[in-house]
């Protein structure tokens, strides 16, 4: 049976796209996209607990491999040529007469240090007490949304702010609310 994408509502790509300050959880620069950790083509969930900010040129770098998979390849094709000497040029820039098993061995540190930066996001994304905070503060529950998400954000990115600073207050109507 063929899978089908969820269509995400716009208070749920907010939940989102605004973890990790509203930065790509890879390089930092603002979020465009929500990135699926393990890929969609490879099995990975349409879930939030899978899915992470990221801008569109990591997203489509990334493409269809996991996080581990694409930061040590690009932590080795950016620092070595094959030609028995470092790129200097790369990532490893300053590096000097460092062989493979070491630099791949550095690529095994940085990788860990991405998947340790995502695996924070995704806490703070599966975080209830936010979730719920976006549920009843961003009156946008329908899918996409007419101006698109990325408008939503803008218009709600002081509202945003001010809810975490205040530490996403329970925000249900009193009714809703446990005596
Ligand atoms: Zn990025």
């Amino acid at each position: 049976m063929a899978r089908r994408r969820r269509r995400w509502r716009v208070f749920e790509s907010l939940i989102v796209l605004t973890a990790n300050d509203g930065c790509c959880v890879y390089c930092q620069r603002k979020s465009q996209v929500m990135d699926h950790v393990i890929p969609w083509a490879r099995g990975g969930a349409d879930d939030m607990s899978n899915l992470v900010p990221a801008c569109h040129n990591c997203n489509n770098m990334k493409n269809d491999k996991t996080p581990a998979e694409w930061w040590t390849a690009r932590w080795l094709e950016g620092s070595w040529h094959g030609n028995g000497t470092p790129n200097k040029g790369g990532w490893s820039l300053g590096l000097q007469d460092v062989g493979l098993r070491e630099l791949y061995l550095q690529g095994v540190e940085q990788t860990l240090a991405i998947i340790g930066a995502v695996e924070e996001v995704l806490t703070e994304i599966e975080d209830q007490q936010r979730a719920a905070w976006f549920l009843w503060n961003m009156p946008f529950d329908y899918p996409n949304g007419f101006f698109g998400v990325e408008t939503y954000r803008g218009w709600c990115a002081p509202r945003i702010e001010q809810g975490k600073a205040d530490g996403w207050p329970d925000s249900r109507p009193s009714h809703l609310r446990k005596k």
